[in-house]
């Protein structure tokens, strides 16, 4: 390790209190996506009492700073994502929702990394400038929620890295990191680092069968099951998944959110919520016209009706290559290389709104090691959070330090060579707002034939 890389190590090592009280005080006030105001409030104030001057996302939770070296050059962003789970059954619950993936974490070490950039000499050799971002809404969950903020104009997107980027919240960053909660370490096998090539995206549905309420013993025959019918549907869908090549990874999780029922009453509605993941944006679409297909098919088969509601979700997430590279060798000085699991290869089948900034900007996500159980489990525990904490803190700063040192040579050649999915945030944002759906997707015309339309021209 050099001297620049002790000293930052040391400043992190210094900030330790902090951090640890930071993981578990946002521990236990888990709250979800776009309600994360306990999180953001006691990390707004830490980061004030450390010096910074904020800039609020305002209506909704979570905060940009950036940490100025002086000198010209890129842009670089560290990501602290606020939000929990719903999930009632975890022991650490509270109302509710459980922090079971670990974005606890993540809140404290971008805390550590705020209190040791403030050493003396932190920034010193370094060009460019370096945005904090507490950022909310990872989880892709309560999609009801979502969408009343949307109507509302709160939000223009369900996830709150995309939503960063329609505030322009991430407005002239070139270049993204950030560490997640990772286990896979064993005694036998230990290791603290561990990153693949990319994960799927994914597409949000939300599907709402409709059919006719009637008495379920004396006049069934009276009635639509909208429950058949969604059971029809996802029957129909999941005869398709043959159809889906293996290397678009595509995934299909619908759950059933329950009817307005009774016992002796035929469900008239039951409304289902659903992802579309896969490895492409062109795979997912091409895969969810299928599935709504289907789903049309099914309500037509009963009689009934059905409202398909698609909102993009997340982009394919993509690691730069060379990035990835330097994060490894970052990694492997701090705890050495055989500790460090980079696979250049690996493919991940869950999603996050991260893919949204490395369609635009070179970026990588990696994982550090120190939690116990399933992500999303009821089992889920932060065994070492000294760590898996501090670690993320050290090795997000030494990527920073290798990004950005001797006139920020290194960013400058890797955003050069990185070649963009779109063109720039905007672009995206365009790309994606092609994605809504909205429609009735069955209508029975008065002489006796139906329009079917399950897609977007
Ligand atoms: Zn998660
Ligand atoms: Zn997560």
């Amino acid at each position: 390790m050099t001297e620049k890389q002790q000293l930052l190590v040391d400043a992190v090592n210094g900030a330790k209190e902090q951090i640890l009280a930071a993981e578990r005080w946002l521990w236990e006030h888990p709250q979800t996506g776009y309600t994360e105001w306990q999180a953001h409030e006691y990390l707004k104030q830490r980061f004030e009492a450390l010096g910074y001057e904020l800039t609020l996302a305002g209506d909704i939770p979570g905060f940009i700073t950036d940490v100025d070296t002086g000198r010209p050059g890129p842009c670089v962003v560290i990501f602290g994502e606020l939000d929990a789970l719903e999930q009632q059954g975890h022991p650490c619950a509270v109302d509710g929702m459980a922090h079971s993936c670990g974005h606890n974490t993540q809140g404290a070490a971008l805390l550590g990394i705020a209190a040791a950039l403030k050493a003396p000499g932190a920034l010193e050799g370094l060009s460019g400038r370096i945005r904090l971002c507490a950022v909310p809404a990872e989880e892709m969950i309560q999609l009801g929620f979502r969408e009343q903020l949307r109507q509302k104009g709160t939000i223009r997107y369900l996830g709150g890295k995309p939503e960063f980027m329609a505030r322009g919240l991430l407005d002239g960053v070139d270049i993204a990191m950030m560490v997640h909660a990772g286990g896979g370490d064993s005694p036998e096998d230990p290791f603290d680092f561990a990153c693949g090539k990319g994960s799927n995206g994914c597409m949000a549905k939300t599907i709402v069968y409709k059919g006719k309420a009637a008495h379920a013993g004396g006049a069934p025959h009276q009635g639509i099951n909208a429950q058949y019918a969604a059971t029809l549907g996802l029957s129909a869908c999941n005869a398709l998944r043959e159809t889906f090549p293996d290397s678009d990874h595509i995934r299909f999780h619908p759950i059933m959110m329950g009817a307005n029922c009774a016992v002796n009453i035929i469900p008239d509605e039951m409304k289902l919520e659903s992802y579309v993941r896969g490895a492409t944006q062109e795979a997912m679409s091409r895969e969810n016209r299928k599935i709504n297909r289907a789903l049309a098919g099914a309500a037509l088969a009963m009689g009934a009706q059905v409202e398909l509601h698609d909102r993009p979700g997340y982009a394919p997430e993509i690691h730069d290559p060379a990035l990835m590279k330097l994060t490894e060798e970052c990694c492997i000085a701090l705890v050495g290389a055989d500790r460090v699991r980079f696979n250049y290869e690996s493919w991940g089948s869950a999603s996050s709104d991260f893919g949204d900034i490395t369609c635009v900007m070179p970026g990588v996500q990696f994982n550090a090691c120190g939690v116990r159980g399933a992500g999303h489990g009821v089992d889920y525990t932060v065994a070492e959070p000294e760590r898996l904490c501090l670690n993320s803190a050290k090795a997000q700063l030494l990527l920073t330090d290798a990004l950005l040192r001797e006139d920020a040579a290194t960013a400058r050649r890797i955003i050069a060579d990185y070649k963009p999915a779109y063109p720039s945030i905007p672009a995206y944002l365009e790309a994606i707002d092609r994605l809504f759906l909205d429609k009735e997707a069955v209508v029975y015309n008065e002489d006796g034939t139906a329009t079917v339309d399950f897609a977007n021209n």
